[in-house]
């Protein structure tokens, strides 16, 4: 008979709804085996609509300029020890080029807010790569912009973009955050996004200083309201040159139970085993996949500026070529039974 942890677990599975009270057992009492039968489920729906195949996205990291100062993040732009660079068009060209050769569908062009890259660039970069590669999805992650330039890099063929919303706590995006950011204008940017009609990720980090439980259950609350096509999960690391450095990382364990509680809460959403979650677990890719996600991001920045695009101490797959990080990624899903595919890994109202 089935015990009622895992009756309420059911439950969520079949209502996709969990209360506060079931998310901060599950995140700080439960036991070994409810860990597990959680997990457990999450694959199931994950498996029975994506099978066992993941998905990959090329991530192009082309500038660690960034004119915002967020407390958690390496390159925010008071960090006079970090060593900034832009990739031009042609390097980002050439990183779509070897993530083709490697098998990639969708790149993922991510960085600060640098006005430099202008509406004007994005578009020019954004248009080439479509030209270059038809069949493949460009996603950006470049931050807050207005609903006018979202609309212009969605012309220019855009077809994702990524903002992680980061927490849908007012007072606690104001303790991770400067005054002159704020969490309504993060949130309506992905309102806007969702509407110009792009497939769209939000997200947050787990353990950022001063997260409650009931900070997440109101992240649950935001996204059940965005139903967004992708979410961004992983744990808070500190960087050594923020305000943050002496704060405790996020736990990894605690990721992967957000992920597999995401994954019934929304079946058909894509789930990436972040980077991060592999730098605070050397397992935590995999792991993750096992808790019902379907995404992982190689790396495909030219290995002479990985190791600048520091969000985070101990970042792992810094000394990495692309091809390097594909076959090890490729390698690890293998070994835990599941298949890297070769399509653009649409969510599935898209495909
Ligand atoms: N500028 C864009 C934006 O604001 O969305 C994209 C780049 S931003 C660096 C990408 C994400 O990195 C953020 O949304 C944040 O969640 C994550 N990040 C930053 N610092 C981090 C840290 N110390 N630990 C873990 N993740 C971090």
């Amino acid at each position: 008979m089935a015990s009622a942890f895992e009756n309420k677990i059911l439950e969520m599975r079949d209502k996709h709804e969990i209360s506060l009270d079931l998310l901060t057992y599950i995140l700080k009492e439960s036991t070994e085996d409810e860990r597990k039968f959680l997990c457990e489920k999450a694959q199931e729906v994950s498996q029975k609509i994506f099978g066992k195949s993941v998905y990959l996205r090329g991530l192009i990291e082309f500038t660690n300029y960034c004119k915002n100062d967020c407390y958690y993040c390496g390159i925010r732009c008071s960090n006079k020890n970090a060593s900034r660079y832009r990739l031009s068009e042609e390097e980002i060209l050439s990183c779509c080029e070897k993530g083709a050769e490697l098998g990639f569908k969708t790149f993922v062009l991510q960085g600060g807010e640098d006005p430099y890259y202008n509406d004007d660039r994005i578009c020019a970069i954004v248009r080439a790569i479509k030209e270059a590669h038809p069949d493949c999805a460009v996603t950006l992650s470049i931050g807050e912009k207005s609903y006018e330039s979202y609309q212009r890099y969605f012309e220019a063929g855009a077809d994702r973009y990524l903002l992680r919303h980061e927490t849908a706590n007012e007072e606690h995006y104001a303790m991770l955050h400067p005054k002159n950011l704020s969490g309504a204008h993060r949130k309506q940017c992905l309102r806007d996004l969702k509407k110009i009609g792009y497939q769209v990720g939000c997200g947050i980090m787990l353990g950022t200083p001063g997260q409650t439980v009931a900070h997440i259950y109101e992240d649950i609350q935001f996204m059940q309201e965005l139903q967004p096509h992708m979410i961004g999960i992983g744990p808070f690391i500190a960087h050594k040159d923020t305000p943050f450095k002496d704060q405790p990382s996020g736990s990894a364990e605690e990721t992967i139970l957000l992920l597999a509680i995401l994954r019934l809460l929304f079946p058909k959403v894509l789930l990436p085993a972040t980077t991060a979650l592999g730098t605070a677990d050397a397992f935590g890719r995999e792991k993750g996949i096992l808790a019902g996600a379907n995404v992982i991001m190689p790396n495909l920045s030219p290995s002479n500026v990985r190791d600048k695009y520091l969000l985070y101490d101990g970042k792992i797959c810094t000394g990495e070529e692309a091809a390097e990080c594909n076959a090890c990624l490729r390698a690890r899903m293998k070994k835990i039974g599941y298949t890297v595919v070769d399509s653009r890994g649409d969510h599935p109202d898209f495909a």
